[in-house]
């Protein structure tokens, strides 16, 4: 038995997806810059994987360049950006509670003496101050760098205000937004939206790894960070990866819009916290079932356990979960985001992550909290 709770980390891909995937590599394997046929017909299959993306978020075809997924297109924006500012004095804006790709590219500017960099605080929900940002913003603030959907507890930024201050008091700054855990997930329009920048990623959304993307605005000047041929207007160079992006393409498809899909998310959180609260003592919902936090993850935390005791637990029956975010997990540092949202180390230590996909069922969660619920009392009774 495998019961999957992990898909904020990654998806299993479609089948609809993994078929795209092997026509590309079997038939569509030229370079799609290649002037022959076999090119042309590789470039087709390309652009029309750009159109299908550009039309779900809202924006032109020729404002979506390739990358190697969320952590690249991270990469691209921020450094994109303060390259072209480097040796003049600049401010940057971004959050306590961003991915590592983002926070620790904006940290490796720390030394850099003529950037000024502040860290904004979050509330309880996970959120930034609307009012604290307001007052931060300056004049020769360059860049805002803040996520859409975060990784560990699913907290929501309201990125519309936050880009109607920048237009209002700063119009030259760039609002640069990690959308990786909003893609395909939250209804977009980037253009409405008015956001500079937003990094998207194949493999959250049941499609491959190692692909992803960046929109940038038309207007909007940012430097490479790699040389090479012209791919990708020489934002991206490199051969694009033709397979991942048809299938990353296939999976958006199938995944917007799809309002039976996304209720049946939204309805498994909420029957998840219902059967937990009902079931085991003392559990903290760190990111509740309303419209602060995204349907797809649920962050809990069971005082008087370790999470990572929890996971490995439930790990020999099968069920698979997260202590904090995949990618700092192995770290073994307290989650840089419950600790930003004034959880206590208590919690922090007893926390876990359950995050959902279309293809989980009420039957697994049940199982899953029958298990959870062994799993918490045993490690109570020899921790307490
Ligand atoms: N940003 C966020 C919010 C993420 O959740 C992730 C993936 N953990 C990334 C960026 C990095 O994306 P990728 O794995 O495609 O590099």
């Amino acid at each position: 038995m495998n019961i999957y709770l992990d898909s904020t980390a990654t998806t299993e891909p479609r089948k609809e997806v993994v078929d795209e995937v092997v026509s590309i590599m079997s038939q569509y394997y030229g370079n799609p810059s290649s002037l022959h046929r076999m090119g042309l017909d590789a470039e087709k299959k390309m652009n029309k994987s750009r159109e299908i993306i550009s039309n779900a978020l809202g924006v032109n075809r020729d404002e979506i360049y390739f990358t190697s997924g969320g952590t690249e297109s991270n990469n691209l924006a921020i450094q994109g950006v303060l390259k072209r500012h480097a040796n003049r004095g600049a401010h940057v804006i971004t959050t306590e509670i961003e991915h590592p790709s983002v926070l620790n590219t904006i940290r490796s500017y720390e030394s850099d003496e003529n950037l000024d960099i502040t860290y904004l605080k979050v509330n309880q929900l996970g959120q930034i101050d609307l009012e604290e940002f307001r007052e931060v913003l300056r004049g020769d603030t360059v860049l805002v760098s803040i996520m859409m959907v975060n990784n560990e507890v699913g907290a929501i930024q309201p990125i519309g205000e936050i880009s109607k201050i920048i237009r209002e008091l700063n119009p030259n700054c760039y609002l640069h937004v990690d959308g990786v855990q909003a893609f395909g997930k939250l209804d977009l329009n980037l253009s409405q939206l008015g956001v500079d920048m937003f990094s998207f990623s194949g493999h959250k959304i049941h499609g491959p790894k190692g692909i992803g993307g960046l929109y940038v605005r038309k207007g909007v000047k940012i430097s490479p960070l790699l040389y090479g041929g012209g791919q990708e207007k020489g934002l991206s160079p490199g051969t694009q990866n033709t397979s991942g992006i048809v299938g990353m393409a296939k999976a958006l498809e199938v995944m917007v819009g799809n309002r039976e899909e996304k209720n049946h998310v939204s309805s498994l959180k909420e029957y998840l916290i219902e059967r937990i609260a009902s079931t085991i003592d003392e559990v903290k919902v760190n990111s509740p079932a309303n419209e602060s936090f995204t349907p797809y993850m649920v962050n809990l935390s069971f005082p008087g356990t370790r999470g990572e005791i929890v996971l490995h637990t439930l790990e020999s029956k099968g069920i698979y979960v997260s202590t904090t975010s995949a990618c700092s997990s192995k770290d073994k540092k307290e989650s840089h985001v419950l600790k930003a949202m004034g959880i206590s180390s208590e919690d922090i230590e007893g926390s876990i992550r359950v995050s959902f996909s279309y293809k989980n069922t009420y039957e697994e969660l049940d199982t899953f909290v029958a298990e959870l619920k062994h799993a918490v009392e045993e490690i109570r009774s020899i921790m307490r």
